[in-house]
């Protein structure tokens, strides 16, 4: 069977609308090993867009294969740092060059609206630029030694890296994840998550395109209970870098502890946003808006919990519902849609589920709370934006992370108890504070227990600010100078040089 299957070289990327998307193993694309393949569809219409190669075991012990190989033996690790960084500024050219592709895609595969994906691919371009840049800075120590003695810390990268993708930032995630691993010299085998495979196929494409040698990105798309797991518990793999669920982030640490593979786990939240009285009311109205809404709630660090001080609650809250009702759902390809669709009828089940339990359990929604139909979209996958209140902090709304654009709004009386309000929950990833008041806002910021800390500010992440979580939002930072340290070892390399020869036994 394996003889008969189709290969081709990659030496550019072609069309990228494309049936079929094949898996990408040592710069080929290829087959699945047993023939399989999937449908991946568009959430916003319910239609199939595409057939994708579906690979199992065997292929992802090829691509580990491939992956081993070109670290152990191939020339990316050993090329000159700066050769390593034009090979990324040219990732980061190419996919400039063709953006209005890649974001056309990006929309047909996951339903979000045309300016959450540009904004998103944009981003994903300058991952690949900050690391162009950093990595050529980023070098080892030398350290105070006793006479005759010299040490300096050798920064060498860890190895084989499986990366695995969720599908709510199919292809920023995949470039968060890619752009340090390579930019450190290490190789990477990618699963994308099953709902949204393209992009990252497409990415792995342009990659040998722009010149990374084969070997150095593979892409396996199929099951994470298949793929997935393989590459966690593959004695070959150094390294897991993982983004998606807690629960999933967990039995991933638990694998991985056989072999004990150096971990990312970037997982999920339910970020905490605290409105003071003495905040711009029109900056956090919008901000709270924004914070919750974009990528249609479907966001690991969505301020999904908004507490707003009694002061100013009403006059809040008037704002915040009646402008909630003016976002616009529809054509994800529209300039003016501002929510795009629900990835899935399986998750937009879930999010109506944590609604209807927070009903169940005596809360009020305020606007929102059911499917939609949209002309033209009828078969897609739709949810009204939803504010909720009168809840408490043990109703399974305000304690789980529903990943859709539902948010649940609290009144609190004063900082301290805010702060612990906050702070009770068991994730820690993202979290947002309105306030004037600078003091205040320093004095939250750093009370709070999450890895990122938004003040009077709607955005969580750009190039270079380190992003992840505390506590059940896992550990380790992406898309930040740290997180090449995340691909990478520090040897020590100790030398002596003194005129005596050492005979520290004396014998
Ligand atoms: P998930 O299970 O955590 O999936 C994320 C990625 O992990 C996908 O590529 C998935 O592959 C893979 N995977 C699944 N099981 C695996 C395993 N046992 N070993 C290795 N890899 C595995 O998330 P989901 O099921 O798609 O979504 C469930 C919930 O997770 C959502 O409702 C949301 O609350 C949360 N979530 C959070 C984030 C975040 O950014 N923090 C992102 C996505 C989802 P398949 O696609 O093939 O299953
Ligand atoms: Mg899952």
């Amino acid at each position: 069977m394996a003889d008969t299957i189709a290969k081709e070289t990659i030496t550019e990327v072609g069309a990228m609308k494309r049936s079929h998307y094949a898996m990408i193993i040592n710069g080929e694309r290829v087959e699945g090993s047993a023939g399989q393949v999937f449908d991946t569809y568009n959430p916003a219409k319910g239609e199939k867009l595409a057939t994708v190669a579906k690979a199992n075991e065997e292929d992802a012990e090829k691509a580990v294969q491939a992956a081993r190989n070109a670290f152990d033996y191939g020339k990316w690790r050993k090329y000159p740092v700066g050769k390593r960084a034009r090979v990324l500024n040219n990732i980061a050219a190419i996919m400039r060059a063709r953006f209005k592709e890649l974001v056309e895609i990006e929309v047909l595969n996951s339903g979000k609206s045309v300016g959450a994906a540009q904004v998103q691919i944009n981003q994903s371009i300058e991952d690949f630029e900050f690391y162009a840049g950093a990595i050529v800075g980023h070098r080892g120590d030398v350290n105070n030694m006793p006479y005759g003695f010299f040490n300096y810390t050798h920064k060498e990268p860890v190895g084989v890296c499986a990366q695995i993708i969720p599908w709510n930032y199919p292809m920023m995630m995949a470039a968060w994840k890619i752009a340090p691993a390579i930019a450190a010299g290490c190789s990477v085998v990618v699963k994308p998550a099953s709902l949204t495979p393209i992009t990252a196929i497409i990415l792995n494409e342009i990659c040998h395109e722009a010149g990374v040698p084969e070997g150095v990105v593979n892409t396996v798309p199929g099951s994470g209970e298949v793929v997935g797991d393989y590459l966690v518990q593959h004695k070959d793999v150094n390294k897991v870098a993982f983004t998606g669920s807690t629960p999933t982030g967990r039995d991933i640490m638990e694998k991985a502890s056989g072999t004990l593979k150096r971990l990312t786990l970037e997982l999920g939240g339910k970020s905490p946003s605290i409105v003071f009285e003495d905040a711009d009311l029109e900056a956090a109205v919008a901000g709270s808006i924004f914070g919750i809404f974009f990528n249609t709630g479907q966001s690991c660090e969505a301020r999904s919990r908004l507490f707003v001080h009694e002061a100013i609650y009403d006059e809040f809250m008037e704002q915040f519902v009646a402008r909630t009702k003016k976002l616009k759902l529809g054509d994800p390809f529209d300039k003016g849609t501002h929510v795009g669709s629900i990835i899935s009828r399986d998750q937009l089940e879930t999010i109506h589920s944590y609604v209807q339990s927070a009903i169940d359990d005596g809360a009020t929604v305020l606007t929102g709370g059911k499917e939609m139909k949209i002309e033209g979209f009828e078969n897609g996958h739709w949810y009204e934006p939803t504010i909720i209140t009168d809840v408490t902090p043990d109703m399974k709304a305000v304690r789980e992370e529903i990943f859709g654009p539902v948010v649940v709004v609290e009144k609190f009386t004063d900082e301290k108890e805010v702060v612990k309000r906050a702070n009770d929950t068991e994730y820690g990833l993202g979290s947002a504070i309105w306030t004037t008041n600078q003091a205040r806002a320093t004095r939250v910021a750093h009370q709070i227990q999450a890895g990122i800390v938004m003040v009077n500010s709607p955005f969580s992440a750009f190039p270079g600010t380190p992003f992840g979580g505390y506590k059940q939002s896992g550990f380790g930072r992406e898309l930040s100078v740290e997180t090449l340290d995340l691909y990478m070892e520090d040897k020590s390399v100790l030398a002596y040089y003194g005129n005596k020869p050492l005979n520290p036994f004396g014998v």
